[in-house]
């Protein structure tokens, strides 16, 4: 049993549809969603603001590859374009952590980095993480902490580039 969890953005056309396309396609693997917030693109490509949430999902038969393939198939089904790096996006999904059972899996090849490398850097992901696994933790370089002692210690600037939408995606996540 492998659990992710995902932080998916989208800043083109029905940015709401996108995110949604993406629970929608996970249907009964999805755990937990965020709230949906708003963010100004990163990377000085000139763009529109992205919506941004994170998702936690778990399978028996999926592992980290695996996870990877339903992230890129779920891109391409809502259309995506590759163009520019750090450029305009109809559906981003990337895997900021894996974990098989307790055990978190770490992989350092360009196809699949995980931990996410920039997952701590980045209140876009770190801030709906929290918000949908309040317990969560992440570990960089080593060293395992807690995801809100890592939103603590972003640029103050940073955690104040998003904004908390009243936006949300349907689930049905079933009460245990
Ligand atoms: P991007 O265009 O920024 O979405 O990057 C996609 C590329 O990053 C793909 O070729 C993936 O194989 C690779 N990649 C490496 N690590 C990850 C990750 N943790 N999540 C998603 N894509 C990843």
């Amino acid at each position: 049993m492998t659990r992710v969890v995902l932080s998916i953005g989208s800043n083109v056309g029905d940015r709401l549809a996108r995110l949604q396309s993406v629970v929608d396609g996970l249907g009964g693997a999805v755990r937990a969603v965020s709230p949906v917030y708003e963010t100004a693109a990163w990377g000085g490509v000139e763009q529109g603001p992205f919506l941004n949430a994170v998702l936690i999902a778990d399978d028996a038969d999926l592992d980290c590859h695996g996870w990877l393939r339903c992230g890129q198939a779920l891109e391409q089904a809502a259309d995506r374009i590759r163009g520019q790096r750090w450029g305009p996006r109809t559906l981003d999904v990337d895997i900021i952590t894996c974990h098989d059972g307790d055990e978190e899996i770490l992989s350092a090849t360009a196809e699949l980095t995980l931990p996410h490398p920039y997952a701590h850097l980045r209140a876009f992901v770190l801030t709906p993480w929290l918000a949908a696994d309040p317990e969560a933790t992440l570990t960089v370089a080593g060293t395992m902490r807690p995801v809100s002692l890592w939103l603590e210690e972003l640029d103050p600037a940073e955690r104040a580039s998003i904004r908390l939408t009243d936006l949300a995606l349907r689930t049905e996540i079933a009460a245990d």
